[in-house]
């Protein structure tokens, strides 16, 4: 049986975005985020961290600083086993080669291989250019959540102003 699964941003998705959040007393949720994570953990789907860290590439701070910020989101969160299935920590700069740097595929590729995931039912869920492409070069669906939506985006894509809006199009099963 194949899996579905959400694939999702941090900075500006999940959390409030912060130019190179360093300091976890910084971390703070996005409104409805967490409702809508413990809704869909408990509708069976599979949840992934893919976030672009190039500060740690320009060496402006360490892993250990995302870790910890991660941390902080994660406590925020509180969601029941098994939380996160994956994370994904992109740590190069755009001037790098890039490995999992979106707008890469890979770590998309390789979770979906590893557990199984449909690549019908699962998405990817962002704030930016990027996370689109990463979503649609690996073959899976869709979100960008914004405030104040792009006028247009690639046919397909869900737009949504909030996660309360996501998350309702979603579980209604609305496509
Ligand atoms: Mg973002």
């Amino acid at each position: 049986m194949l899996h579905k699964a959400l694939f999702l941003d941090r900075d500006g998705t999940l959390i409030v975005g912060r130019h190179y959040l360093s300091d976890p007393a910084g971390v703070e949720l996005l409104p409805g985020v967490r409702e809508v994570l413990h809704r869909c953990l408990a509708e069976g789907y599979r949840l992934f961290l893919f976030t672009n860290q190039s500060a740690v590439g320009r060496g402006l701070f360490t892993l250990e600083t995302v870790h910890r910020c991660n941390q902080r989101m994660l406590d925020l969160l509180d969601l029941p086993s098994p939380g996160f299935t994956g994370i994904c920590i992109a740590t190069e700069t755009p001037e790098m080669p890039a490995v999992y740097r979106k707008p890469s595929p890979r770590f998309i590729r390789e979770m979906a291989e590893k557990h199984a995931l449909d690549p019908a039912a699962s998405w990817m869920i962002g704030d930016m250019p990027s996370d689109v492409a990463a979503g649609l070069n690996a073959g899976i669906r869709v979100a960008l959540i914004q405030p104040e939506p792009a006028a247009t985006a690639p046919a397909g894509v869900w737009l949504c102003r909030n996660w309360s809006e996501f998350g309702a199009r979603l579980l209604a099963g609305g496509a």
